[in-house]
């Protein structure tokens, strides 16, 4: 038994799952495990209540614009609870259709306007008849860690002006293929445009989310040698 329990919600899991972004989940539990701790998962889907106090990290990954509809007509039920978790420094760890559902708006590829829970600033417009498709590198510029994935989008997003990029872009077109940033950085949210899945490939994005979710509640611990540790790239 380890010293330390986590619970996952799986965000619309069943439906959000493009190019098994569920390995993030499976690689949490890896890190996890070697951090002293065990992760529970339970997927959050349509008509399933969301509580924030149940859960020390959301993951909610990518899909394709038909479930994005469909788990948009679902997310007017958890929006308030999903924003209260990240606003409360809740780790959240976001892909692609999963990112761009938690900002303002996402235009899908026919045009249609999809409403996000609206929970950070960032917003989605669509390209005409075009997807961004490919390996990206970017650099975090704050860290200096540098990541690498692997991207599949239409979507264009647009961060707002609370909003960091998780990096700069020195491979491949990132959020908008204009602005040279990837992804975002708020608060304890991490969204990006890789699959892959990233966290297999960026072991140092699940350390800063589990030890996130371990000092947030385990608030009199002292987690720094966790914060300390070397993860071995894998790519
Ligand atoms: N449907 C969205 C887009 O094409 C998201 C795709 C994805 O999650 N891979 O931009």
């Amino acid at each position: 038994m380890a010293n330390y329990h986590l619970t996952i919600a799986h965000l619309y899991g069943d439906l959000m799952n493009t190019y098994g972004d569920v390995g993030n989940i499976l690689a949490m539990q890896y890190y996890a495990k070697k951090m002293d701790a065990d992760v529970t998962t339970k997927l959050v889907s349509l008509g399933d209540p969301f509580d924030p106090n149940d859960f020390d990290i959301v993951f909610f990954g990518g899909g394709q614009d038909f479930e994005q509809t469909i788990v948009a007509k679902d997310l007017p039920t958890k929006a308030a609870a999903i924003t209260d978790f990240i606003e409360d420094g809740g780790p959240t760890l976001a892909i692609c259709g999963g990112f761009q559902l938690l900002g303002q708006y996402y235009i899908g590829a026919d045009g249609e306007r999809i409403t996000g829970t609206k929970s950070m600033s960032h917003y989605t417009k669509n390209q005409h008849d075009h997807r961004f498709i490919g390996d990206t590198i970017i650099k975090d510029e704050q860290t200096g860690e540098v990541y690498h994935g692997f991207e599949n989008h239409q979507g264009m997003t647009f961060l707002g002006k609370d909003e960091a990029p998780l990096g700069v872009v020195s491979e491949g077109a990132g959020n908008n293929g204009a602005d040279g940033t990837e992804g975002v950085h708020y608060k304890n949210v991490y969204g990006t445009y890789f699959h892959g899945p990233i966290l297999t490939r960026n072991g140092d994005i699940a350390k800063h989310l589990l030890v996130a979710a371990l000092k947030r509640k385990y608030p009199d611990q002292d987690f720094s040698e966790r914060e300390n540790m070397v993860i071995p790239a894998t790519f």
